[in-house]
């Protein structure tokens, strides 16, 4: 399938590709963002990418470098959280690579616990980068979208704010919020031809999943394995390349969804 999901995009996207767009990607240090970054780095795009640590971000952009995707790219350092911080990591992306043509919102957190055991603390903090992150990268960039007329959002939910999971309440709960609201912001801005989707993966080889057990995998997962990051950046590729989906959920979970 990602197989003529590629064939597709190099047969029809061939003019976005020709065309440098600015694209960024929170959390695309690492995990989906980082594969993310790489994909539209190689379709010729300047990136941005933004993360909270530093190093990581450095060591990003210096791997674009080192491949020959010479960019230029801009690396932020900035928690997602931090509404000033957003708004400055924004005018930065502006002033340096230009006007956002996408915005990948990748940056998220899990802290698995039972409800019981969930402190307020931990609950506060998981939404605040998990949904009012994206809320408040969206509202940065948005006004500029809608005055060009043209934009494409793409936001990573999780097949756990579809289906639930126990000990994963919280976590839930942020990824079915930032369903709704992908949907809602994409009514309030598609007369402006601005698009927002929603991507939602299942359980991807990256750091958040490492030490997930195999017996865990197979019987969660039809397709008895982990999806890699590349596979879904493949799927978040598609949309910014399709001027006439919006308001749509991908599910890109090896058909967890299937099950009961
Ligand atoms: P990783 O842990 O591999 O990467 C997370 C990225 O987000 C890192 O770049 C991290 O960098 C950044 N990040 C985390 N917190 C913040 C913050 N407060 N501000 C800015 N950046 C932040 O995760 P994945 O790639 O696996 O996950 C990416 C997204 O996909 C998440 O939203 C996750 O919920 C979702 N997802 C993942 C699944 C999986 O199985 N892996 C399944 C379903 C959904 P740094 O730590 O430097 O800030």
């Amino acid at each position: 399938m990602f197989r003529c999901l590629e064939t597709w995009i190099e047969t029809h996207a061939y003019g976005v590709r020709k065309m440098s767009k600015v694209c960024a990607v929170f959390g695309g240090s690492r995990g989906i963002g980082n594969a993310v970054v790489t994909k539209f780095a190689e379709d010729g795009h300047k990136i941005a990418v933004i993360s909270r640590n530093k190093e990581s971000v450095d060591r990003t952009i210096q791997e674009l470098v080192q491949k020959g995707l010479k960019g230029p790219h801009l690396g932020v350092s900035c928690d997602v959280s931090d509404e000033k911080g957003v708004q400055a990591t924004i005018k930065s992306i502006q002033d340096t690579l230009g006007h956002i043509d996408i915005l990948v919102n990748s940056a998220g957190v899990n802290k698995d616990a039972l409800l019981l055991k969930t402190s307020t603390t931990d609950m506060t903090s998981l939404l605040q980068t998990n949904l009012v992150g994206p809320m408040l990268t969206c509202r940065a960039v948005v006004r500029s979208m809608v005055q060009r007329r043209a934009g494409s959002i793409i936001n990573v939910g999780s097949i756990i704010g579809v289906k639930g999971n126990p000990g994963q309440c919280v976590y839930s709960a942020s990824k079915s919020g930032l369903q709704g609201f992908t949907k809602s912001l994409a009514k309030e801005v598609a007369s402006r031809g601005v698009r927002v989707n929603l991507i939602v993966p299942g359980f991807i080889n990256t750091d958040m999943t490492s030490g997930m057990s195999e017996s865990i995998i197979r019987q969660a997962v039809p397709l008895q394995r982990l999806g890699t990051p590349e596979e879904v950046a493949t799927a978040v590729r598609f949309l910014a390349y399709s001027p006439y989906i919006t308001g749509t959920v991908l599910v890109v979970d090896g058909g967890m969804q299937l099950n009961i």
